[in-house]
């Protein structure tokens, strides 16, 4: 199979370059409230979390929880109501629209459940987007766009647009439409709501080489089975954290020897 790994030096933007022991994501009391016409609707009402860089976490919980409205935050696709959101030590949560896609583009990639590509345009066209916007060369951008969709699987399928792609592959696309920037963090929102179960593990091997390939990555979802994968589950109830566990106390806290060392009940 292809690897993922790229040469870094190329891309500026790695997590490489952050501080080891600040968290690449600091969360202080966010909130967001969405305002339609008289009624108000409070989707998270102060979360606080910290994650660390190369950490894989799964954000979980029920439909309406506010799991995609911290998504949007995280990725500063959208500002918060009020709170604090320090992305890679830079303060995000008061910034303007230009400043916020700016780190947008340097710092994340978003995968979304329905995929999200533009479909009059080329596979490669689509993954070289992003480097338009950083302000590549054509040929440095279709040379990295081509690189990534090896890596992914998909060095033959550049010229096709997405109609002529299964949901596997389109989502495949939009993985290496992520990554092209070479981000610090990759986030994916319920990315296989929209597949049949062994394309979803297809998809999750791949984000589970972007997080051995030194990237932060969160994703949604609601399968246990794919947040078995993740390194800590975060649970979202009505907008706010109801509770943050690393998987191997998950494993600990199920397996009866622990506990009985630990002394606790079964
Ligand atoms: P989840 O992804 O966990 O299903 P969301 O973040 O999409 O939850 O939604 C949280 C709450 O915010 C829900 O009550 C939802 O109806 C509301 N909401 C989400 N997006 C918007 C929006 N753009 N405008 C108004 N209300 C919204
Ligand atoms: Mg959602």
């Amino acid at each position: 199979s292809h690897s993922l790994i790229v040469p870094v030096h190329s891309f500026p933007n790695s997590s490489i370059h952050s501080l080891p022991m600040q968290p690449v994501i600091q969360i202080k009391d966010l909130t967001k409230t969405y305002i339609m016409g008289q009624t108000q609707v409070r989707a998270l009402a102060g979360i606080d979390l910290n994650i660390d860089t190369n950490e894989y976490v799964a954000l979980m919980g029920p439909s309406g929880s506010g799991k995609s409205t911290l998504m949007n935050l995280l990725g500063c696709l959208d500002t918060p109501t009020d709170g604090h959101y320090e992305l890679d030590g830079k303060d995000v949560s008061k910034m303007e629209d230009n400043e916020l896609a700016q780190i947008r583009n340097e710092k994340i990639g978003f995968v979304f459940q329905t995929f999200n590509l533009l479909p009059r345009q080329t596979t490669l066209e689509n993954v070289a987007l992003p480097l338009v916007y950083a302000g590549v060369s054509r040929s440095v951008r279709e040379a990295r766009a081509r690189e990534v969709l090896e890596s992914v699987g998909l060095g033959d399928r550049t010229d096709h647009r997405p109609n002529e792609l299964s949901g596997g592959q389109r989502q495949r696309v939009a993985i290496a439409r992520a990554l092209v920037n070479n981000p610090a963090i990759i986030l994916a929102d319920e990315p296989t709501g929209n597949l049949d179960t062994k394309t979803s593990i297809e998809i999750m091997e791949i984000f589970e080489e972007i997080h051995n390939n030194g990237n932060t990555v969160i994703l949604v979802t609601h399968e246990p089975d794919i947040a078995e994968h993740a390194h800590r589950i975060v649970r979202l109830r009505d907008g706010i954290v109801e509770s943050d566990v690393r998987n191997e106390e998950i494993r600990r806290a199920s397996d009866p020897e622990h506990r009985y060392k630990q002394g606790l009940s079964l």
